[in-house]
């Protein structure tokens, strides 16, 4: 793989565009990449200042980047990742148009959409902080660039909460997962367990039934998935279940090899031997960005408006980060067009003033 010097994607250089600067070949995720490539002829620094900078590349912020290209927008998207928590769905059965598609497979279809029908100026970097300037906003990155722009959406989503328990950084990506789909193979064969007792710990649960020898489910109190889905899992020959069992350590060597869970109300503790564990206990908003400049309700999210406007002029939000009813794809993605749409206004009134 090779990285875009545009976007930092990583792009598979079989098949990828080209071209020759300075006897080196660069490679590029879309025509839109190399046309600012070979415009610029600065590769490294791009340029800095735009009508909307959109934080986030879920659904929510896709769609309003597909917005903003086809409204003819000035507009730049940064985001750590392509598709946010919808890669992380096996099995979406409620968007519209699809009968099924996998979360992988939708999120494709987004950036087809993106990089090359409708292309705006995008950024793999992580967004640290926003500034207020003047009537500006200025927006520094993980490697500490700088963008400016007269707009923002904070489409930045959710992620998923972590335990907080000894051990559990130490073993990252090396025993200790958030049910990533493309993480299940860690354990094929082996036994794994899952923390947790929602629906999404007993998806985790489904898909790694087939995967590994035997599964540990522990939940802090008792499961409180639907009780269809409990049925259903309760008839896994492979599967143990620990209600109101709190896990205390994750341990090993260089890897996990054990977790440490205690009887909850008693002394009981006991050591599971697991190659993996997959921890699904819930998921924490993405609004720390704005924090200070915008008003969030007492879950953390960031109160929106009808028209996606929050209490801060010229700042936007959609998607799971806000206090629009209902987490789900379909809703992100309609309340990312509805923000770029009232950005563009926002511009339009800023220019009639
Ligand atoms: C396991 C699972 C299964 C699901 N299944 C379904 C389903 O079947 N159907 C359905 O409708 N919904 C489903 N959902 C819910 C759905 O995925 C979310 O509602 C949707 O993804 C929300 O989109 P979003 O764009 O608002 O946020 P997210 O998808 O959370 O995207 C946020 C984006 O912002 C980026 N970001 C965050 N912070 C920063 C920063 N500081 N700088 C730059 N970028 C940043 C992230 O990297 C990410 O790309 C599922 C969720 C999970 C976890």
């Amino acid at each position: 793989m090779k990285k875009d010097p545009i976007c930092n994607m990583e792009v598979d250089e079989k098949g990828a565009l080209t071209s020759e600067c300075d006897g080196e070949t660069y490679y590029f995720c879309s025509e839109g990449c190399r046309d600012r490539f070979l415009k610029e002829r600065v590769c490294k620094f791009p340029r800095t200042s735009y009508d909307l900078i959109i934080i986030g590349g879920g659904p929510s912020g896709l769609t309003a980047a597909v917005y903003a290209a086809t409204l003819k927008m000035d507009a730049f998207l940064i985001t750590k990742d392509l598709g946010g928590q919808a890669v992380d769905s096996t099995k979406i059965e409620n968007y519209m148009g699809y009968d099924f598609i996998t979360g992988t497979e939708l999120i494709e279809k987004f950036q087809d959409q993106l990089i090359h029908s409708h292309y705006i100026d995008h950024l793999m970097d992580s967004v640290e902080k926003i500034e207020p300037v003047k009537e500006e906003f200025a927006v520094t990155t993980s490697d500490l660039r700088k963008y400016s722009s007269k707009t923002l959406i904070i489409a930045t989503g959710m992620t998923r909460r972590r335990l907080k328990v000894p051990g559990e950084e130490e073993f990252q990506r090396r025993g200790v997962f958030y049910g990533n789909i493309q993480d299940l193979s860690f354990v094929q064969g082996e036994d794994a367990a899952v923390i947790g007792g929602g629906n999404s710990a007993l998806q985790i649960v489904e898909n790694l039934h087939t995967v590994a020898k035997n599964i540990h489910l522990i939940s802090d109190s008792v499961l409180k998935a639907d009780p269809i889905v409990i049925e259903r899992l309760k008839k896994f020959k492979n599967l143990r279940i620990y209600e109101e069992y709190k896990t205390e350590e994750f341990r090993g060597d260089k890897s996990l090899s054990y977790i440490a869970v205690r009887k909850l109300a008693s002394e009981e503790s006991r050591e599971i031997p697991v190659k993996g564990v997959f921890i699904a206990i819930g998921l924490q908003t993405n609004s720390s960005l704005v924090s200070n400049l915008a008003d969030l309700n007492d879950r953390g999210e960031i109160v929106i408006k009808p028209d996606c406007s929050t209490s801060h002029p010229g700042i936007f939000a959609a998607g799971d980060v806000t206090n629009a009813f209902g987490k789900r794809i379909i809703i992100a993605s309609g309340e990312g067009a509805k923000a770029a749409m009232a950005a563009r206004q926002f511009i339009l009134n800023m220019r009639n003033k």
